[in-house]
């Protein structure tokens, strides 16, 4: 069958340096999995090395989960940066492309794809949890799906994906993993003249809801049960005997869904551009453009200054994983009998979700039960902190050395966040205190729950800011220091005090685009 895209010569004169692994770097063999369901899911395109490569760092427990050793020397980190710069066949020789397609700020796109990423192949994983990953540069050089784009990506932006990737997991939050991160002396142009970088990204899969959406708004239903069928394989072994697999497996990404979502509400993160081929098929966080976490809490807040109508707003990301889901189950329709299966599968997000965030913020606030009064007493925490632009992270952080005792003083590190109206925080502690009495844990335990669950670092825009700062004048040691920090996100002993403080009133705020 001829695929319905234009151009799928891989482009030409993409030289490789070397031939072969470098010396002191070894890999496992990549399986080619994705690349067996054929040239109508991806096509060849060969990687364009990065010139000058330089690694600017390295996850040590990313590469743990395929068994590699991170780089310990000057010789091996330039192997590592001539492999993940792309400059090594054995490694990237056999890269491609995925087509997938999108709803992108709630409008139908079309066609879409890698448009500069590029998937290498899978390696076999060390851990029960993810049999195999799949390996993929992003940053790699244009591809038959780059559009207007040049196909690269820039250093600052890289630097930005490479450590949330990291520092989401830490967290406990499904992730796409980044391996290493790698800069170069290409010129790329921005708003401003920035320089090229790639990021090494690991998953079981990459696949995306788009990807479902593109076979089937493109009547290839055939490819879309293909494309069904092997992520139920692969990924959903218990969707197989289900009278309905393509149902079952949009019961699961429901489930999956909500489940992400109240984590990232839990933790103040917002993705920052929701659409559709931005939401993996495996409910992991995918694609780190212009996110950021909460510093005061506004429901209202968006990262992104692309998003003019706040559509990817913090207090909306729930409500737009709940359509991007109705966009997935309207492209498997095809593979299910009754449009109504669909549809109760994906009104079943909201009740999910709901007890998800429930038992997410539930733990935040120490509660080991739930009771009646809960969902008030977690409401009126949400609304008195917004009236005090409280931050997220230290509020929840400091509601662990609230005492019980009604005569004892609240700690200074709450009610400092609690300035604008205090009262406000005055009435509601009374409550808490009196909740937390009717718990059957001791104190000490309820805060070591807390502070397990209650982050006191996150990648907060300042701190990435001034990693970026640093590393664009060829000094990658914060980037590293970072990463070390955001790898133990709940034990903040040893760590900097600016890691674990709110932004400093001087710091420019956010302002993230598309444009990366
Ligand atoms: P995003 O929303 O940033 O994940 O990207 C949306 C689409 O644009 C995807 O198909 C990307 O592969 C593509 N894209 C983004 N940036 C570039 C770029 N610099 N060059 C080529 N394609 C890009
Ligand atoms: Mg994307």
């Amino acid at each position: 069958m001829t695929p319905p895209w234009p151009d799928l010569a891989p482009p030409a004169s993409r030289a490789h340096a070397t031939p072969a692994a470098p010396p002191g770097l070894t890999w496992p063999p990549l399986g080619q999995s994705f690349a067996a369901l054929g040239d109508a899911f991806s096509v060849p395109v060969a990687v364009s090395p990065l010139p000058d490569p330089q690694l600017v760092a390295c996850s040590a427990d990313a590469a743990a989960l395929v068994g590699l050793q991170p780089p310990s020397t000057p010789e091996q980190e330039q192997a590592w940066a001539l492999a993940f710069g792309g400059h090594v066949a054995a490694l990237s020789g056999r890269s491609r492309a995925t087509v997938y397609a999108g709803h992108q700020f709630g409008n139908w796109a079309g066609q879409l794809g890698d448009g500069r990423a590029l998937l290498l192949g899978d390696w076999p994983g060390q851990h029960a949890d993810a049999a195999r990953w799949e390996v993929q540069f992003k940053g790699s050089g244009r591809t038959p799906f780059s559009r207007m784009g040049d196909g690269w990506a820039v250093l600052r932006s890289s630097i930005r994906e490479f450590l949330c990737s990291e520092a989401m997991a830490a967290l406990g939050i499904p992730t796409t993993r980044a391996l290493c991160l790698v800069g170069s002396s290409r010129p790329v142009r921005r708003e401003r003249l920035e320089t090229a970088a790639m990021v090494t990204r690991l998953a079981p899969s990459f696949v995306r809801f788009g990807h479902f959406e593109h076979f089937s708004y493109s009547g290839q239903t055939a490819q879309l049960r293909q494309l069904t069928d092997w992520v139920i394989a692969r990924h959903c072994p218990a969707c197989v005997d289900a009278a309905q697999p393509a149902l079952a497996l949009l019961q699961w990404v429901v489930a999956g869904t909500a489940r992400l979502i109240a984590q990232w509400q839990a933790v103040g993160f917002m993705h920052g551009v929701m659409n559709t081929d931005n939401m993996s098929i495996l409910s992991w966080t995918i694609d780190y453009g212009p996110f950021a976490f909460l510093d005061a809490y506004d429901p209202l807040h968006t990262p992104n200054t692309t998003d003019r109508t706040g559509r990817y707003a913090y207090g909306r990301q729930p409500a737009v994983a709940h359509w991007n889901l109705l966009a997935l189950a309207q492209a498997l329709l095809p593979l299910i009998d009754q449009p109504e299966q669909a549809r109760d599968a994906v009104d079943s997000f909201r009740p999910l979700f709901l007890q998800a965030l429930q038992q997410q913020l539930g733990a935040k606030l120490g509660l080991q039960q739930t009771l009646p009064d809960d969902d008030a007493l977690i409401q009126d925490l949400l609304a008195a902190m917004h009236a005090n632009r409280s931050d997220w992270i230290l509020t929840f952080r400091a509601l662990a050395h609230v005492e019980e005792n009604p005569q004892a003083a609240l700690p200074p590190q709450l009610v400092a966040q609690f300035a604008l109206a205090p009262g406000l925080l005055a009435d509601w502690a009374r409550r808490y205190r009196d909740r937390l009495r009717a718990e059957p844990r001791e104190a000490a335990a309820r805060a070591q729950a807390m502070n397990a669950v209650n982050p006191a670092l996150v990648l907060r825009h300042h701190l990435a800011q001034a990693a970026i700062a640093q590393a664009e004048h060829g000094d990658f040691s914060e980037v590293r220091r970072l990463l070390a920090a955001l790898r133990r996100p709940f034990d903040p002993a040893g760590l900097p005090a600016h890691y674990t403080a709110p932004p400093p009133d001087d710091a420019p705020p956010p302002s993230l685009s598309c444009s990366s």
